[in-house]
């Protein structure tokens, strides 16, 4: 006999736990499959364990600030087993607590990969489950170029379960994880050469702050080339010997690559014809459905915006739309925040100063470059870039952009501002706090006026 279910989710991940859980709660049964960890990519293999390797990161510069302050304290030998221990440990303690949300929420839960063989059928190992609604809740996987020796490079995933750090490591990308694992890796004491294809990295991004971001990456020791690439790796007696597009070559310990994520289908439809994008990701209508009535995807399957919050955003929609009793705000893509944990810390909201000025027309740019008080007692030359653009027929603040420590932090109360639709006007008349490095944001006066180009 079948297990009968209002919803069946397939991956329990950021977007799937969201939504199995608020739909049980809705009065829903649910049952979730999943074939490989509680909590996804997000507390397995990205979000969490990445910023646990960033903050270890830092440590390696702590030891010069603490001696501008009058602490000697001496730089120990850095233990990259313990940090791994102990971040294992952390993950398991939150596999844990994401299993005992789905269970308390009363949703039922099936271990193993799961199939999707008709409209109303899933099934995961010996198990049939029918289904009034199916989410596909998947995720992605890291994308690898097909180059000669593809084998050879690490991905994403490896650096969270590798047994030792490399002495000298190459990271190919200029992505948000490109960046990130190359801050991480020198932060760490590895020897670091980033390659990327284009002439700038972090692309989309405001270009003042990507330029902030290379400055201040080659300042903390990495070396980054642009308009690099590879086109070919192989092993040599002592690691990985990596030829560029201008044939040169680069002998190294490992050879990272974080050339952007794909959808995870393969294996996923069974005799059903789901209708993909030319990206191989799930092409889903306004309420998140596939052309198929009651088959449904959030998340990084449908290739839109990767990143949690959002999977958690799309997922708890979803679980009102279908189980809740009154309508649902649309999950909002403007304005969304984000921050990307290289070093220094980039966090943004809105458009960048290039792509407000071919919106607009005509755009005020605001700019505050400056060592942060932290940083004034000594030599450490870090410092901090913030900028302002405000479209200047509205005064409306239309992007916020900071590169610096604990952007992520400080941006992420600014974004609550600039989606409602703050003015520039607005912002001055916010009495700042004093001192932080924050109160730049409301005491910027020096504008540039910039036009579409
Ligand atoms: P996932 O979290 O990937 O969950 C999908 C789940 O489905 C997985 O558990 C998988 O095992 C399971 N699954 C797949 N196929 C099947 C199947 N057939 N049957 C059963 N189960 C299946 N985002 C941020 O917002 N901030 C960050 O700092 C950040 N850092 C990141 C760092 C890295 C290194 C990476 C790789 C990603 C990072 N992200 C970050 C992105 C974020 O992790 C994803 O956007 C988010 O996890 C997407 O959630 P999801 O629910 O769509 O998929
Ligand atoms: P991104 O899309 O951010 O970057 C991919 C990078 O790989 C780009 O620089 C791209 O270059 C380059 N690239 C693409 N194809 C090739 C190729 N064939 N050869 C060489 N380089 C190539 O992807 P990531 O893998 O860094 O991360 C995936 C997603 O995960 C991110 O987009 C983000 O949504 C999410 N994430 C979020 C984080 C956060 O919130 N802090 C952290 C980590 C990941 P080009 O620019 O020229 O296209």
């Amino acid at each position: 006999m079948a297990n009968e279910y209002d919803l069946v989710v397939i991956g329990a991940g950021s977007g799937g736990v969201r939504a199995a859980r608020i739909a049980a709660s809705l009065g829903a049964s649910v049952a979730i499959v999943e074939g490989r960890f509680f909590g996804g990519t997000c507390v397995n293999v990205g979000c969490v364990p990445k910023k646990m390797f960033a903050y270890a990161s830092e440590f390696s510069g702590l030891s010069e600030l603490a001696a501008d302050f009058g602490f000697n304290v001496e730089a120990g030998q850095f233990d990259w087993s313990r940090l791994r221990a102990n971040k294992d440990k952390e993950i398991a303690r939150l596999n844990g607590v994401y299993e005992r949300l789905l269970s308390h929420a009363g949703v039922n839960i099936f271990l193993g990969y799961g199939r999707i063989t008709a409209s109303d059928t899933v099934v995961v190992g010996d198990e049939t489950l029918k289904a009034k609604n199916i989410l596909i809740a998947t995720g992605g996987q890291s994308y690898m170029p097909e180059i000669p020796g593809a084998e050879l490079a690490l991905l994403s995933d490896d650096l969270f379960v590798l047994p030792q750090l490399p002495k000298t490591a190459i990271v190919v990308g200029g992505g948000y994880i490109a960046c990130e694992f190359a801050s991480i890796l020198s932060g760490l004491g590895v020897t670091v050469q980033q390659l990327y294809r284009g002439e700038l990295f972090l692309r989309g991004f405001d270009r003042d702050i990507r330029e902030h971001v290379a400055k201040s990456m080659r300042g903390d020791g990495i070396e980054i080339s642009f308009n690099a690439d590879v086109v070919e790796i192989t092993r040599t007696d002592t690691g990985k010997r990596v030829t560029l597009t201008d044939g040169s070559t680069l002998d190294v310990d490992e050879v990272f690559y974080a050339a952007g994520r794909i959808p995870k289908v393969s294996g996923l439809f069974d005799g059903v014809d789901v209708t993909m994008a030319p990206n191989g990701a799930i092409k889903v209508d306004e309420h998140f459905q596939t052309n198929i009535p009651g088959i449904y995807a959030v998340g990084d399957v449908t290739g839109r915006v990767q990143l949690t919050p959002v999977a958690l955003a799309e997922g708890m929609w979803l679980a009102h739309h279908l189980f809740g009793d009154a309508p649902t705000p649309q999950v909002e893509y403007e304005n969304i925040a984000t921050a990307v944990f290289c070093h220094p810390n980039v966090g943004t909201i809105g458009l960048s100063q290039e792509a407000a000025a071919v919106k607009y027309g005509a755009v005020r740019v605001y700019k505050s470059e400056f060592r942060p008080l932290r940083f004034s007692l000594g030599d450490i030359q870090h410092r901090t870039l913030m900028k302002l653009i405000v479209d200047d027929a509205t005064d409306r603040v239309v992007g916020l952009h900071m590169a610096g420590d604990e952007a992520g932090e400080i941006v992420q109360g600014f974004a609550v501002a600039v989606r409602m639709g703050a003015t520039k006007a607005d912002f001055d008349r916010t009495i700042g706090i004093h001192p932080t490095s924050a109160e730049e944001f409301v005491t910027m006066r020096q504008a540039e006026l910039v036009q579409r180009p």
